[in-house]
């Protein structure tokens, strides 16, 4: 391997390092030498997991006194490349935090970043990465050509989380110098979002509906059926626009990217920008009343039919079923 050392900015919620995390640390083993993670807050009760996906190393930024992570996670990564103990590249998941980290660390290193990355490979000595453009109808890779860290921002979902039985990770203090005035903002509250059921992104079955719904009521429907499926309710675009369900539930380009065994798009067109969302889902079942909707060209089963028929004599079914 000609690549020596990735660094994964890996994050923690609720004591447990997120999937995307997890997913970039797998794949990061495939590619370098050694794999070391960075962390901060609660992360290095972590090294445990994070070693047992592959790190070696774990550096603990520490506690960040209630701020966020961007400023200080910068400025601990671009202190050690300044010291030489560096990496080659770093990897962020594409999230609040890690873009904020990706950007920092950009300036802070003079360094340019590649976002959007959904594929990641050794090339000619260095990372060759892969883009989805056109809202995924293109896939573009492309390659850094100057000397230095490269810093990968990717999206999830891009790589299997693979656990490959390492030993718990080395944990090395990384305290950041001095942020300054960059690291004065203080989280004042949290708001978590109620669900039910397993998380949109991480969820075996995911029901969706879009437009063809009608309107804001009927998307019971598919909140019931992703219930009695045990999966989660998710959304187009355009439903989430028109304010009939949160954000939180949007599946595509600038929402979440699922890959579930199962994902059911109910009235839903197949924009371009919705399919790379989800069209690497294993099985894809569509409704739709028109028979050349674009979402049957990904779907492994079509239902030419009308969302407020079929879902609820699926719904008793499955419930006659139970
Ligand atoms: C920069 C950018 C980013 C975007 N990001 C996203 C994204 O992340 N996710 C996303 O989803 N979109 C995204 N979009 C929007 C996307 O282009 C589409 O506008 C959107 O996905 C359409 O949503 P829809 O399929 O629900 O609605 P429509 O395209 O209006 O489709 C509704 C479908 O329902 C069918 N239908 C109607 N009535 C019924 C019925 N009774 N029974 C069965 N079928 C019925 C129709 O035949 C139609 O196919 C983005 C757009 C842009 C420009």
């Amino acid at each position: 391997m000609t690549i020596a050392k990735i660094w994964v900015v890996a994050e923690v919620v609720d004591g447990s390092p997120t999937t995307a995390s997890l997913e970039l640390v797998s794949h990061a083993r495939t590619l370098a030498g050694a794999v070391e993670a960075v962390v901060w807050g609660e992360g290095a009760s972590t090294a445990g997991i994070l070693g047992e996906y592959g790190a070696t190393t774990v550096h603990d930024v520490g506690d960040l006194g209630g701020g966020l992570p961007g400023a200080p996670v910068a400025a601990s990564i671009a202190a050690a490349v300044a010291a030489g103990t560096g990496p080659d590249a770093v990897l962020l998941p594409a999230t609040y935090d890690g873009r904020d980290v990706a950007g920092r660390l950009s300036v802070k290193l003079d360094r340019p970043v590649l976002t959007n990355v959904v594929g990641l490979a050794e090339a000619d000595g260095g990372l060759a990465s892969q883009h989805a453009i056109f809202g995924g109808a293109e896939i573009l890779t492309t390659r850094f050509t100057s000397e230095g860290p490269g810093i990968f921002v990717v999206r999830a979902k891009s790589f299997p989380a693979e656990a490959s039985g390492g030993a718990p990770a080395a944990v090395v203090a990384a305290p950041a110098p001095d942020t300054g005035a960059s690291n004065a903002a203080r989280i004042v509250a949290r708001h978590v979002e109620e669900r039910t059921g397993p998380k949109l992104d991480e969820a075996e079955v995911v029901v969706s509906g879009g437009r063809g719904l009608g309107e804001k009521e009927n998307y019971v429907l598919i909140e019931q059926l992703a219930g009695l499926l045990h999966g989660a309710a998710g959304a187009s675009r355009a439903i989430v626009d028109a304010g009939w369900v949160p954000y939180s539930h949007q599946v595509g380009q600038t929402g979440k990217t699922v890959k579930p065994t199962v994902y059911m798009a109910c009235g839903i067109s197949g924009a371009t920008q919705h399919m790379v969302g989800m069209k690497n889902s294993k099985n894809i079942v569509a409704i739709n009343k028109d028979q050349d909707a674009p979402i049957f060209q990904v779907a492994d089963l079509g239902i030419v039919g009308d969302v407020h028929k079929i879902i609820p004599k699926l719904i008793e079914a499955i419930q006659a079923r139970n």
